[in-house]
């Protein structure tokens, strides 16, 4: 995520975040602590309301984040990147992890599901070689104790 630096004024003598006073005098009322103000050209400074989008929380504002990568690196904002080869692909063509919340869902090309699988089959897998000097049973237990 870039850089943020708010914009802050002054109201009855403290100092807010610029964007939250804008919000809250949209909506007539003040922002739930937890809720956040998105920019929607990702830039801090620019509190003009058309460019300011209320996040009821953190989550949500994440999820905008990643919409608007999408959209500048692939032209869909709904598409999501694989996790293994980090290419942005149509979820429709992804395995996706549904265990994962919205805003931090990801997914797999199903032929990168597979190599994923496979890695880590090898790094953590019983049938993996051992290291010359630990195959005999000696040596492993001598390793466990
Ligand atoms: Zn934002
Ligand atoms: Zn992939």
């Amino acid at each position: 995520m870039s850089r943020y630096t708010a914009k802050m004024i002054q109201v009855n003598g403290k100092y807010k975040v610029e964007s939250r006073v804008i919000c809250e005098e949209v909506l007539g009322k003040p922002l739930p602590s937890n809720a956040q103000v998105h920019h929607v050209d990702e830039n801090p400074l620019n509190n003009k309301n058309s460019n300011l989008i209320v996040c009821e929380d953190q989550a949500y504002h994440v999820l905008l984040h990643k919409r608007a990568t999408a959209l500048k690196v692939c032209g869909h904002a709904n598409w999501i990147k694989c996790y293994y080869c980090g290419e942005y692909e149509d979820p429709n063509n992804l395995y996706i992890m549904k265990r994962h919340r919205l805003e931090c869902q990801s997914g797999f090309h199903r032929k990168c599901r597979n190599l994923y699988l496979r890695a880590w089959r090898e790094k953590t897998g019983r049938n993996k070689t051992l290291p010359t000097g630990e195959q005999t049973s000696e040596g492993r237990r001598n390793t466990v104790n």
